[in-house]
């Protein structure tokens, strides 16, 4: 995407040494550094893991991929891969993105079964495909074919927990339940200015089969754009979708917010449109080229906690909350 209006936005505001400052954008950013950020706890270890693999000479991909697999690979983590709380069916179903800022490429998955890293399988697609999503039997069919193994999803937690569900007579309350949810998005800088967007999830839990949440949709779960940042989105799905929510914060930003305005700008533009969205569990992430952050939700009954790495400093934050 191209910045909007980005030479006329910055000429009339803060005049020419800041549209020089602006298309130096990536030598500032080797100043600043590499930058991961990512949503909800399970973000620490997988910023860790991705800052890792970046300074072993992996590049930004291999980082954000490999530190999203953390997470996915872990089943204490119940709301993504291995662990993931399942469908209404007990079938777990799994939804990743991966968005190249600089190719201006993404890959997807949506409801694959029994993979753990879809991740891993949504980069492929954007690798080895002209496709930009798979889905379901074909989804799955594609990362047998490229080496992955199948595996049962559910832990013993995890069917416990679909069984209690079952059983409850008035489970029909998952909807909006806060602890099926927890994504994890991530953002990243590689301190040239080289951004990345990652999104993986088991959606909302006990979801009705076939449900595709915002996290594997190109511009809702991930975007990135080199000439802008990144963003990426955890919540209530089924709400964001109708925003495109990472791409109004991409959209936002080229047109000169920083990125924690850009996030609230679009919190407020959701509520502003549905007041209901005040109740919504809705939280994202933001990074631009220079490597400034952004990190919000709506409100307290998610309140979106962000982990931050940067300048090997591993942080758990609090994001803004909308006032
Ligand atoms: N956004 C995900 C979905 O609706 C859930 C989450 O972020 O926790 O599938």
């Amino acid at each position: 995407m191209e910045p909007i209006n980005r030479r006329n936005f910055m000429k009339s505001v803060a005049g020419t040494a800041a549209l020089a400052a602006l298309e130096g954008g990536a030598a500032r950013a080797a100043d600043t550094g590499l930058v991961f950020l990512s949503t909800w706890a399970h973000g620490k270890p997988a910023n860790e893991r991705a800052a890792e693999i970046f300074k072993g000479g992996g590049s930004l991909l291999d980082a954000i991929e490999k530190g999203i697999n953390v997470p996915e690979s872990d089943p204490a983590v119940t709301s993504v891969g291995y662990g993931g709380l399942p469908n209404a069916e007990g079938v777990v179903e799994l939804d990743a993105a991966i968005m190249d800022g600089t190719r201006h490429r993404a890959g997807s998955v949506c409801n694959l079964h029994m993979i753990k890293n879809p991740i891993s399988v949504a980069r492929l697609v954007m690798e080895k495909t002209r496709h930009t999503t798979l889905a379901g039997e074909g989804a799955f069919r594609f990362a047998l074919k490229m080496g992955f193994e199948p595996q049962t999803l559910l832990t013993p937690e995890s069917l416990r927990k679909w069984e209690e569900w079952k059983v409850n007579p008035k489970h029909e309350t998952f909807w909006l339940d806060a602890e099926h949810h927890d994504t994890i998005g991530m953002v990243a800088n590689d301190g040239k200015g080289h951004v990345l967007s990652g999104c993986s999830t088991s959606g909302l839990a006990f979801k009705i089969p076939g449900r595709v949440g915002d996290s594997p949709l190109v511009g809702c779960g991930v975007y990135a754009d080199d000439n802008v940042g990144a963003a990426s989105a955890t919540g209530d799905g089924d709400v964001m979708t109708n925003y495109c929510t990472s791409v109004s914060i991409i959209h936002a930003m080229a047109r000169g917010a920083s990125p924690q305005e850009a996030c609230l700008e679009l919190l407020r533009h959701m509520v502003k449109t549905d007041p209901k969205n005040r109740e919504a569990q809705v939280g994202v992430v933001a990074i631009n080229t220079q490597g400034e952050i952004g990190a919000a939700c709506i409100n307290s009954r998610a309140r979106l906690k962000y982990a931050l790495w940067r300048n090997g400093e591993s942080q758990l934050l609090d994001s803004v909350m909308l006032i």
